[in-house]
């Protein structure tokens, strides 16, 4: 019974180096690890020792025989990936091996290494990452500083309620909050309550996770309307965030009781999930006065609006099979435009279009579906050109392929991405967002790093912060062995000055 990997693998690769046959891939060695949503269990080599599952953060591997529902695709899944590759023979007459590679070590350090004092800004996965790397490969003294009471970025105030095994992931990374190498400092603002200067003067290094949080805007007359929110509100505000207020989305009172969502990602997917479903099926991982809202929501249909086509659709193929095996609401197609179902049809197995192959194809109006059950439209090549309403939204128009329609609605979220906001004393790039760095070191700011989204830009999950966080963990370690090794008498900031 071999194991496989399911659709909440946030790519970490922990279980790579569990497994003792090496049949979990890409391994970050391999060149498609950059590029793939999750990593996969070959079926013919797994001896189905059970490691990968007990290292798994996020509870995302399973014997293939245990998967039912929603998951029961995810054998083949993980089967389909293989196709095609000869499978790594084990020796002959043994049915345990391991093709062993040279011995490599990640972190060396010179025995006259000094130990540290590294300031980590940020307490999500990238600031946590960086952290974990800290405190087991380095004698460093961490302080770790987050502008809100409550550690973990987004896994605590982003992943969905209702994704309680991704969540989970905090608990590993909170492991390290009692460290006694840690000392916590919540509630601290980079930028405002202490500045950059005054952290410099105060650490021999400075780690910036400071993350991409200010959500991309549309660009289109009528944005600043009541009733248009950033997704960053709407997550926020079913995440509990201490900074959004309990009536921030009025789901309660929606009329026409129909959401649009702008954009087709993963937090798009999110949100529409959790505006669409079933009242019944919500629990207490929201918060109370979230849940009295979501349970007394008139929103009946969710519609997704795509600019461009089901082949370039943001989500990934995990969050979207988990859409489509929902019991308690329907997902359809909009065909307004018969690009749409033309790119479906004619897509070959395994291109991201023919995930849709199946999905009902209906004609949605102007004004929504009045049937009795919840449903989520995905909509494509609809771009939207305007919000349209006196103080209040109460229509999207969007463009079509006969020409700009409007939708009827009460509730416009924006979830087209995140972008990176400047942070005073840093440098700051203004196209991508992002502070400029070379390898985490920022440019032109000896001692400074960063990590994580601020460093490379809103994408990826979060397991994909963890190598991030090696890189820079690498960089920051160079750096002392250059400048301070050897060195005496110690100089405290050294690398600033360096
Ligand atoms: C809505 C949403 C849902 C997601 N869901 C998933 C999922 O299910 N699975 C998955 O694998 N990935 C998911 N991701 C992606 C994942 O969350 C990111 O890869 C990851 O959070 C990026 O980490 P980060 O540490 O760079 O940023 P963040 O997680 O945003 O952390 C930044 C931290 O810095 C703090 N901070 C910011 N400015 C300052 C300052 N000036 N001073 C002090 N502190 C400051 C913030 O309070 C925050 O705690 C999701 C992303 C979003 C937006
Ligand atoms: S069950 Fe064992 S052999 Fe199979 S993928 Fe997991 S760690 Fe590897
Ligand atoms: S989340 Fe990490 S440990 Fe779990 S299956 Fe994915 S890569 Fe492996």
């Amino acid at each position: 019974m071999p194991y496989a990997i399911t659709q909440l693998c946030c790519t970490d690769a922990s279980c790579v180096t569990a497994c003792p046959v090496n049949c979990i891939h890409p391994t970050p060695d391999e060149p498609d690890f950059g590029t793939t949503d999750m990593l996969y269990v070959d079926p013919r080599t797994c001896i189905d020792c059970g490691a990968c599952a007990e290292v798994c953060p996020v509870d995302a591997v399973f014997p293939a025989e245990t998967l039912t529902g929603a998951l029961a695709d995810y054998p083949a899944i993980n089967a389909e990936h293989f196709a095609g590759t000869e499978p790594a023979a084990p020796p002959e007459g043994s049915p345990l091996f391991h093709a062993w590679g040279p011995v490599r070590f990640d972190r060396v350090l010179p025995a006259d290494f000094p130990t540290l004092d590294v300031a980590v800004v940020g307490s999500g996965p990238a600031g946590m990452y960086t952290v974990q790397d800290l405190l087991l490969h380095t004698t460093a003294k961490v302080t770790l500083y987050d502008r809100l009471p409550v550690a973990g970025g987004l896994v605590r105030f982003g992943v969905a309620p209702d994704h309680a095994d991704t969540k989970r992931i905090g608990e590993s990374f909170a492991r390290y909050h009692d460290h006694h190498r840690l000392r916590l400092r919540l509630g601290v603002e980079v930028g405002s309550g202490v500045t950059v200067d005054e952290l410099a003067r105060r650490h021999d290094a400075v780690v910036y996770a400071v993350g991409a949080p200010t959500a991309r805007t549309l660009g289109v007359p009528g944005e600043d309307l009541a009733g248009h929110l950033a997704s960053t509100t709407v997550v926020g505000w079913y995440n509990g965030h201490p900074e959004i207020d309990a009536d921030a989305v009025p789901v309660d009172t929606v009329d026409p009781a129909r959401a649009v969502v702008v954009g087709t990602g993963n937090v798009a997917l999110d949100i529409a999930r959790i505006l669409a479903a079933d009242p019944a099926r919500l629990d207490g991982a929201f918060a109370p006065a979230v849940l009295q809202r979501l349970r007394a929501s008139r929103v009946r249909e969710v519609v997704l609006l795509a600019r461009r086509g089901p082949e370039h659709a943001a989500y990934t193929r995990g969050e979207l099979l988990a859409l489509l095996r929902r019991d308690d609401l329907d997902v359809v197609v909009d065909d307004h435009d018969p690009r749409v179902g033309e790119t479906i049809d004619a897509a070959a197995p395994g291109e991201h279009a023919a995930l849709l192959q199946g999905v009902p194809r209906v004609r949605v109006d102007d004004v929504p579906a009045a049937g009795e059950r919840r449903r989520v439209v995905l909509r494509f090549h609809a771009p939207p050109e305007a919000l349209v309403g006196e103080d209040r939204v109460t229509a999207i128009r969007v463009g079509g392929p006969d020409g700009p329609g409007e939708l009827a609605t009460g509730l416009v979220v924006r979830a087209i991405g995140h972008r990176g906001r400047p942070l005073a004393g840093l440098p700051f790039d203004e196209e991508t967002g992002t502070v400029p760095n070379h390898a985490g070191r920022v440019d032109g700011r000896p001692g400074t790093y960063v990590v994580g989204w601020i460093k490379r830009g809103p994408g990826g999950g979060i397991g994909t912060n963890r190598r991030d966080a090696a890189e820079t963990v690498a960089a920051l370690i160079e750096d002392g062995k250059q400048h301070l090794v050897g060195a005496k008498p110690r100089r405290r900031g050294f690398l600033r000055r360096a």
